[in-house]
């Protein structure tokens, strides 16, 4: 019995999170289909704004669909020894160039942390999230701060912004699937940073203060890690 009750549970989510794509998806189409039907009747120098618009809502439709897809598939992960602060390193001139094209910059501190059993992509995707939250929080100038730290069998990965800061009433709706404050965001992005920690060993704490901003530190427990299968390995449905 105990175990049915667990299906139905999975079940459930499953199609809690098909009956919430279908309306994330949705909202855009109508814009789009109202904005195209606009662009019959409009001037051409109006046109020109909703094309902009309508390619904007299009964007959107497809990042909710592949964020939904790398969130919910079921796949196999290819997860091998790799360096955290190489991660980091790769990733930095893309993250630069997005900051200084806000005002913004980023600045690193990195521990010699040792390896860890990591699906690559999985983990520059992890700190491309948090980063882009991160500048997005800041509305004008200021530092993206990206650390890594070994304490304890235990390696943190913090990214820290001093952007706006998150209200307590906010901070417990995170982590909820398509939970989102931003015009074009698809709320998806924590839930995957989450459910990639958790294939990881790790797990995500949040540190915020109004006005003063945000950190996001993903703490690693590394005897777990390295018990991590390596090579090919499937992974189920994150959380
Ligand atoms: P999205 O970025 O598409 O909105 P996310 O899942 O990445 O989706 O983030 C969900 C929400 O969490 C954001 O819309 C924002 O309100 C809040 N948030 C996330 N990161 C930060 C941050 N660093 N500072 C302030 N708010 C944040
Ligand atoms: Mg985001």
């Amino acid at each position: 019995l105990r175990n049915e009750v667990g299906r139905m549970e999975r079940l459930s989510l499953v199609g809690q999170m098909a009956a919430s794509i279908t309306h994330e998806i949705r909202n855009p189409m109508a814009v789009i289909r109202g904005f195209v039907q606009l662009m019959r009747e409009k001037s051409p120098s109006d046109q020109q704004q909703y094309f902009r618009i309508v390619m904007d809502e299009l964007d959107r439709a497809n990042n909710i669909i592949s964020d939904f897809l790398s969130l919910a598939q079921n796949r196999v992960l290819t997860m091998e020894p790799g360096s955290l602060n190489e991660i980091i390193l790769t990733i930095f001139p893309l993250l630069e160039a997005d900051a200084n094209m806000r005002g913004q910059a980023v600045q690193l501190e990195l521990d010699d942390v040792p390896d860890m059993i990591m699906n690559e992509k999985e983990m520059k995707q992890l700190l491309l999230n948090l980063a882009r939250n991160g500048m997005e929080a800041m509305t004008d100038k200021g530092m993206l701060h990206i650390a890594t730290k070994l304490e304890d069998g235990y390696i943190s990965l913090t990214v820290r912004d001093e952007g706006t800061g998150i209200p307590q009433h906010k901070i417990k709706r995170l982590f909820e699937p398509f939970f989102t404050t931003k015009q074009r965001g698809t709320g998806l992005g924590l839930p995957l940073c989450l459910s990639i920690a958790e294939r990881h060993s790790g797990r995500i704490d949040v540190i915020s203060k109004l006005g003063e901003g945000t950190s996001f530190i993903v703490t690693f427990d590394l005897a777990a890690n390295h018990k991590e299968p390596r090579g090919r390995a499937y992974y189920e449905t994150g959380s």
